[in-house]
């Protein structure tokens, strides 16, 4: 008896297998033809042959999961086709409540340089090429004028980011030589980038300094040695050392290192170019601070807080901005002409500060009001809750956002979004938020939230196409029910 089913089964496997057609014969199908005018025969053959495969294996396991008809093939083909040419890096709702979010890009970038990058594309420039004598030219010249009008520096270039930034200013101005920091400021920025490591890989000696909690000045002075090279202060930008704390300002600091006649840098990480209070905002530090104090290099990142392409800028003292310049390095570290036509459009904004909370996404979105974000919240949960029905309750409430990328760690935003809470008791309902966090990031344009606390938080500070939000919430697909 037993052994009868399991030969009929055998035998149902092969009828499957026979009744799957060939690829020739798939390719000859009407459809596939005009798949194969759009895509090209090589293309589509493949995969033809790469889905006939898949289900001949899941049949030879006893696990065919289609007729194998010449209407699914097609189907089944055009669905995979279409997720094979999706593009690997897509746009994504970022509902995690962090501005800045490294992970999913950082600023979102105005439309002028939007506009300007597309016609630096599409057409040669004078990317390196000086207009008014005909000669070659710098491609820092783009930008460097527009940088040390608004920071006041003599002068200014630019590299990849801010990592970069530093690695080149050190490489440059203390190789084979010593740097002189404190303790409290030996930062890691998430991604792996540390101080010590970044020290090491310029060829320079850190000589650190102080303690974690405490540095005082006669700590630098005491270091300084005829093999000192620069004094350099990190910005420690993401977290803060509280209670019984010394630092010492950027101001004495400069008197140090210029009584040695070294040159003392300052990364600062994020770097506003305005004054964030102005905006209502907590006060971030400014290079042009900086360099005021008496700074001579500060090196900052074009993709946060300044809410434009990812970059590192480097302004500061014509001297050692003109030795930096000239290192080895900043040839392998140079930035493409598309980064200066954003960054150019981007630092032109500047120009106009009453408007740029209006024109630069990463203001406009830090200093959106927490009653116009609530309110959209009031507006989206109708059409959340429906979407999740009895899967999940929706409800709206008090949020803070966080500014991100190691800005401002302890200032936060208040914000406003929506609370997803599953319907089932306790048990199992991480899983299910777990569930629910993945279908959301499989909708068309993926949302990202986070989960805390039992619930999935969409923080909709950051929520601006309110429109294409509602409207792909009609295809969530809901994990399968739970039991
Ligand atoms: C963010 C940051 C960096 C790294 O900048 P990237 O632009 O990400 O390379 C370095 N130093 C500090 C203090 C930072 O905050």
């Amino acid at each position: 008896m037993r052994a009868s089913l399991l030969e009929s089964a055998a035998q149902d496997a092969k009828d499957q297998l026979r009744r799957l057609p060939s690829v020739d014969r798939v390719l000859k199908t009407p459809r596939i033809l005009s798949l194969i005018q759009t895509h090209g025969r090589s293309f589509v053959t493949d995969e033809v042959r790469a889905l006939l495969l898949d289900w001949r294996e899941a049949q030879l396991i006893g696990k065919p999961q289609h007729p194998a008809d010449e209407a699914a093939i097609e189907v089944a083909l055009c669905a995979r086709i279409e997720a094979r040419l999706a593009p690997a890096l897509r746009p994504v709702f970022n509902l995690t409540g962090t501005v800045l979010h490294t992970n999913l890009g950082r600023a979102l970038l105005p439309d002028e340089a939007v506009v300007a990058v597309a016609r630096a594309m599409r057409s040669p420039t004078n990317l390196e090429f000086d207009l008014d004598d005909g000669e070659r030219g710098d491609r820092d010249a783009l930008v460097e004028k527009l940088l040390c009008e608004l920071t006041g520096a003599q002068a200014a270039t630019v590299v990849n980011n801010n990592a970069s930034a530093v690695l080149l200013t050190i490489a440059a101005l203390a190789a084979r030589r010593e740097v002189i920091v404190s303790r409290g400021e030996l930062v890691e920025i998430g991604g792996s980038f540390r101080m010590p490591d970044v020290m090491k890989s310029a060829g320079a000696k850190m000589i650190e300094i102080g303690t974690t909690n405490r540095t005082h000045a006669r700590d630098y002075a005491d270091a300084v040695s005829a093999r000192t090279a620069l004094i350099v202060k990190v910005h420690t930008s993401n977290y803060v050392v509280k209670g019984f704390t010394a630092v010492v300002g950027e101001s004495e600091l400069a008197r140090i290192a210029h009584r040695a006649h070294l040159p003392f840098a300052v990364d600062l990480g994020s770097g506003s170019l305005v004054d964030l209070a102005a905006y209502g905002l907590p006060h971030e530090p400014m290079p042009q601070e900086m360099l005021s104090r008496g700074a001579d290099i500060v090196t900052f990142s074009g993709d946060k807080l300044l809410g434009g392409p990812q970059a590192g800028l480097i302004v500061g003292n014509r001297e050692w901005i003109g030795k930096i310049k000239k290192h080895p390095l900043k040839r392998a570290l140079r930035v493409s002409k598309l980064t200066l036509a954003a960054l150019e459009a981007t630092l032109a904004l500047y120009r106009h500060p009453e408007r740029l909370a209006m024109r630069l996404p990463t203001l406009r979105l830090l200093t959106r009001p927490v009653e116009e974000i609530d309110a959209l919240a009031a507006r989206v949960l109708p059409a959340l809750s429906r979407a999740l029905w009895e899967w999940a309750g929706v409800t709206r409430g008090a949020l803070k956002s966080q500014i991100g990328s190691g800005s401002l760690p302890i200032d936060v935003l208040p914000s406003a979004g929506l609370f997803i809470r599953c319907r089932t008791g306790r048990k199992g309902s991480g899983r299910q938020l777990e569930g629910l966090a993945a279908a959301l990031r499989a909708l068309p344009v993926p949302v990202i939230g986070r989960i805390k606390d039992g619930a999935l938080i969409l923080d909709l500070r950051t929520l601006e196409d309110e429109t294409a939000f509602v409207a792909q919430l009609g295809s969530l697909k809901l994990p399968a029910t739970y039991s």
